[in-house]
């Protein structure tokens, strides 16, 4: 792609187009792990560029100039599909739907949903319910695809027993077509866009048909075989039962299934293990109203044929986890796909067969479609052989799915999908007729192949080598059944790098199904794959490859996590995700010394000398406590418990802290204030990665609790609570700390109080206010305190309570402190996504209790005008009490303002704009006597330009020694620059040089480009 293509591009999507090569990089592939010998016959899959357009009207108009230009354009939803749809062959550019992701409309009289391609299952569904309808079937991708990849890539899943195949539930589509026109398929003629993969046209958004939501009744049963289990589904179909989904798994995934590891929080197991039998367990799912006759009617089956209602426990457990079947792969940690379709009468053979001739363990899911393609039953077998994608023999082991589809076709069955591999079965996947129709339709309309190219029909390299690959099937199966598989997680670290072992493990385990990208504030914040877990743990394996190298901006995509904890829930595959990122950051800053954000440098060193993050001093740290709760409960005074209130409430939101003493206070508890002693958390330095610094204040404060006797800490912030009750005690075990401290948060404290019956709010007189609640993901997915915080809310007279759509451990993060520091205009728009909702929900005012939070909501809801009030819970309950409390915004606004203008100071733009204003210090400062050469050189034209090359050598060297003596000066221009209030200005000339030690040896780098050629301006006299 030339400059001029670039530049239009650029014009065109602004920030929505990306040609930086390790973005292009997570572009390139989907969840498919392709072999080593056959990626050479795919070849380079990386784009030029990748496009997000967000209306029509963008995508119509790249698509005219596509086609002017002659560039290939390759639709990509979620990439949860494994057949190579989405790679782009031609590379050219990928045309990613992330953006036009809107529910259009829901028809409750028709029962039908209009959406745009680009939006996940599951938020239709959610959108749906509020409507008392849903959808009519879904993949098992549910939480991480889209509709419109479901039309394109066809498929059958959930429903599909009653619905069939999804094309069949698609009432239309509209669709852009390769001449840049839009038109609306329907009926017949959707066969020329359903299974098409965009090689006809790009779907922009369809209508489907939906049915009412009604509660479903789950049943699991079990049977020895599979020819049971073919017969017990065909009385099923006989019975003419009114089923909506029948799913099964084989003995070996349901063996696969309970070797698994669980779901982990803070290192230990956070679900239940519920053992599934060593049999085929199908779940049936069907409406409640119908329970009854389904039961009696299921019963009587399974008494004809070998076969077992399982418990309730098995049944449950299945359904919930039904999106989670990639869980086994953290057994292999690749798992070598086949899927194929086979009619129903066939199964119990197929199933056979294939445990003859393959001698591996294939685990296997079935999906059944009660009328199949040709109208009689059929199952959609989706089998997965454990394998290791970093070995050689991981060839072979591919080589077996030939040999499934081989035995699929051999019983009337056929490939489940055509895509980029399977083109050469297409005649069996489509029907001979439907493939000639598209060939024409394609012919007439793509005929230079701009859509999509090399995908679903047409010949290449890849279907010649597949073909003669099936003709030696048999010769090359004995390959494949002779590897060695070990199954199950295996930690060694066999490649030396310095990656920890378990991540490197997780990387690979990572099935890149996409469920946690559209839920991470750091993906929605930015739109960029890059940012979220799929695509952190892809660089990793390229890493780990010898393909990408660490820079700055991949540490900052590990730093930048908020540690919201969401995608370790999400997880197909259980991966402790957050805590893995956890690790690096460890590993990148403290151990290998790389750059943390510098906002966090700044903090440091404020915690170091006065032991709070706002460069406060420690003398008024206290200042907040009311006068009169002193005797009570203020320093000195021995109670068994701590109140522990953390830097941002002392310092800047008082009216927490002041807040949440009254209220202790009036429920009767026995607390004491440890006041000046108390320090930071350690929170920002944990984050930061600079964890001998977090160990040093873990020790403090530990030191501190001993001091006042107490053997509690109550908090009020959650990320102090998180400290106390999860990691502290994990850290201090680890080095060696005696700990012997409990946690409680306030909320838990006085809901207990109120569901007792001994703290009662009094009637008040205040304004009703209807209020939501933001979860911090710190108190809540943490720290599991969902519950208080609610009833405390409610128990407040005149308050009315309502939810947000994101509740509880599925809430949002508010963006906070992560992203506020690194990139404030991105914090606004994820503080914005947060306070939407609260909006949507009606509410007059979103209640928090994290004083992290409340910045990052204040924030936000000030730069994006938001008509909605962040209020402290404790403030508001406060209130109800009959205190009043100082209004925090004020110093909210003006505290952070400062810290803004840090951030924006300490980048390489902001260090080059401060150096440009002290140019005659700077060079005076030159040691060795370069200063007058400098200006000597500056008088002979052209001298200095010849020196450029030299100055990327030099500064590096001579800064060291020229900061120090411009210092002073440098001081004063800050201040300047950021009017400070009095105890920072009088900090700064112990802060300033020991954040700038930090600093500069990482940033110089890009500083001295910069400053170049204003250097150059002033020394030849051309600026001042
Ligand atoms: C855990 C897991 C479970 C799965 N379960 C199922 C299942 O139950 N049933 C099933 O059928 N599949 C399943 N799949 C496969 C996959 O999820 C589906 O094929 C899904 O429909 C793909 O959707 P997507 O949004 O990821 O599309 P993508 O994978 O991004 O795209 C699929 C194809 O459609 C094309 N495309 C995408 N968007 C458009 C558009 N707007 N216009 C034109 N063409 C477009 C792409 O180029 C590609 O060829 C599963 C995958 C995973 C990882
Ligand atoms: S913890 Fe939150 S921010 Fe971090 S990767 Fe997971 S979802 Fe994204
Ligand atoms: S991290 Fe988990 S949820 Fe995300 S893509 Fe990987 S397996 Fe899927």
């Amino acid at each position: 792609m030339d400059k001029n293509q670039k530049a239009y591009l650029k014009e065109l999507f602004g920030s929505r187009v990306n040609f930086d090569e390790p973005e292009r990089v997570l572009y390139s592939h989907d969840v498919a792990a392709i072999p080593s010998l056959i990626a050479p016959l795919i070849g380079k899959t990386v784009p030029d560029a990748v496009v997000q357009p967000q209306n029509e009207e963008e995508l119509i108009e790249l698509v005219h100039w596509a086609r002017k230009n002659n560039i290939a354009l390759t639709p990509r939803a979620k990439a949860s599909s494994g057949y190579g749809g989405v790679l782009p062959v031609k590379q050219g550019i990928v045309v990613d739907f992330f953006r036009l992701n809107h529910i259009l409309s829901i028809d409750k009289k028709a029962q039908t949903v209009t959406c745009q391609a680009g939006v996940v299952w599951e938020k239709v569904d959610n959108a749906l319910a509020k409507e008392g309808l849903t959808v009519n079937l879904y993949p098992s991708s549910y939480p991480g695809s889209t509709v419109g990849g479901w039309l394109a890539q066809g498929g059958a899943g959930f429903g599909s027993y009653q619905y069939g195949w999804f094309r069949e539930n698609v009432v239309s589509a509209r669709v852009a077509m390769p001449d840049g026109s839009v038109c609306v398929f329907t009926g017949a003629d959707l066969d020329l866009i359903a299974d098409a993969e965009g090689t006809t046209g790009f779907i922009i958004d369809l209508t489907m048909k939906v049915q009412p939501k009604d509660e479903l009744h789950i049943i699991a049963i079990g049977c020895p075989d599979a020819t049971d289990l073919q017969q017990i589904v065909e009385d099923i179909v006989k019975a003419d039962l009114p089923v909506w989904s029948l799913v099964f798994i084989n003995p070996k995934m349901a063996e696969m299934k309970n070797r698994a590891p669980l779901m982990e929080h803070n290192g230990h197991p956070a679900e239940e293990r519920v053992l599934l039998p060593a049999s085929y367990v199908a779940t049936i799912a069907f409406h409640k109203k119908e329970a009854t006759l389904v039961v009696a009617a299921l019963k009587e089956i399974l008494h004809r044929c070998q076969g077992e209602i399982l418990s309730e426990r098995i049944a449950e457990h299945e359904w919930k986890d039904r999106f989670k079947l990639m869980v086994v792969k953290r057994l292999g940690p690749s798992l070598v796909p086949a899927e194929v379709v086979i009619p129903l009468s066939r199964l119990g053979r197929f199933m056979a067969e294939v445990d003859n001739k393959i001698n591996q363990p294939v685990v296997k899911e079935g999906t059944v479609v009660r009328k199949g393609k040709d109208g009689k039953p059929e199952v959609v077998i989706l089998g997965f052989i454990p394998a290791d994608q970093r070995k050689f023999s991981y060839n072979f082991v591919f080589s077996l799915s030939l040999s499934i589809m081989k035995i699929a076709e051999a019983n009337g069955g056929r490939a489940y999908s055509t895509g980029l591999y399977f083109k050469s079965k297409a005649d069996k996947v489509l029907g001979t007729e439907r493939v000639a129709r598209l060939k024409a339709f394609k012919n007439k309309i793509d005929a230079a192949g701009i859509f999509n190219p090399g995908k679903v029909i047409g010949h290449s390299l890849m279907d010649s080598a597949m073909r003669i690959a099936s003709a030696f099937e048999p010769l090359i199966r004995p390959f494949g059944n002779h590897v060695i598989t070990h199954i199950g997680e295996s930690k060694r670290n066999p490649s030396l790098t310095d990656i920890p072992s378990d991540v490197v493990w997780y990387a690979y385990s990572c099935s890149q199904c996409g469920y946690c990208v559209e839920e991470c504030d750091q993906f929605y914040g930015r739109g960029w794959e890059s940012q979220s877990p799929r695509g952190k743990w892809y660089w990793l394996r390229e890493y780990l490859e010898g393909r990408a190298k660490w820079n700055q901006a991949q540490v900052d995509t590990f730093l930048v996590c908020t540690t919201c904890e969401l995608c370790n829930l999400r997880c197909s595959t259980a991966l402790p995700i957050e805590p893995s990122w956890m690790k690096l950051r460890g590993l990148l800053i403290n151990e290998e010394k790389r750059m943390t954000f510098p906002p966090f440098e700044m903090m440091a060193e404020a915690l170091r000398s006065e032991g709070n993050i706002w460069a406060w001093y420690r003398k008024n740290r206290a200042d907040w406590f009311p006068e009169d709760l002193k005797d009570k409960h203020g320093p000195g005074h021995k109670a068994p418990a701590m109140y522990f209130a953390g830097c941002t409430a002392s310092y800047v939101e008082h009216d927490i802290a002041m807040a949440t003493v009254r209220l202790l206070d009036k429920a009767g508890v026995d607390f004491t204030y440890a006041g000046k002693p108390e320090n930071c958390c350690g929170t920002p330095m944990l984050v930061a990665g600079k964890w001998d610094l977090f160990a040093d204040i873990m020790r403090k404060n530990i030191e501190v609790v001993r001091q006042t006797g107490a053997d509690t800490v109550i908090a009020s912030c959650p990320a102090c609570d998180m400290m106390w009750r999860n990691v502290y005690p994990d850290r201090a075990r680890k080095l060696g700390i005696d700990y012997n401290i409990k946690t409680r948060h306030y909320s838990e404290i006085l809901s207990e109080k109120i569901t007792s019956g001994e703290f009662v709010f009094p009637a008040n007189t205040m304004q009703p206010v209807k209020v939501t609640w933001h979860d911090s993901c710190h108190i809540g997915r943490a720290s599991g305190v969902y519950e208080a915080p609610r009833e405390l809310i409610k128990a407040i007279p005149n308050v009315h309570f309502v939810e947000m759509a994101h509740n509880r451990e599925n809430a949002h993060c508010c963006g906070s402190v992560l992203t506020l520091i690194k990139e404030p205009p991105v914090a606004a728009d994820i503080g914005k996504t947060r306070l939407d909702e609260a909006v949507e929900a009606g509410a007059e005012k979103v209640l928090s209790l994290c004083p992290c939070c409340q910045v990052q909501l204040r924030v936000a809801a000030k730069k994006k005008n938001m008509p909605v009030e962040v209020v402290d819970l404790a403030h508001l309950a406060g209130n109800a009490l009959g205190y009043d409390f100082p209004d925090p915004n004020p110093d909210v606004h003006s505290q952070w303002g400062v810290f803004d203008a840090f951030i924006s100071l300490m980048t390489p733009q902001g260090f080059s704009k401060l150096m440009g204003t002290m140019w005659p210090q700077l060079i005076d400062s030159m040691p060795f006597g370069m200063g007058p050469v400098m200006r000597a050189m500056g008088r002979i034209p052209g001298a200095l330009n010849l020196m450029k090359p030299m100055f990327p050598v030099l500064f590096p060297k001579l800064l060291p020694m020229m900061l120090p003596k411009v210092m002073p000066v440098m001081l004063e221009r800050v201040a300047d620059l950021i009017p400070m209030p009095d105890y920072m200005r009088e900090q700064m000339p112990e802060l300033m040089p020991k954040v700038m030690d930090s600093l500069m040896p990482h940033m110089i780098g890009d500083v001295v480009p910069l400053v170049t050629p204003p250097m150059i301006n002033y020394l030849t006299g051309k600026t001042k």
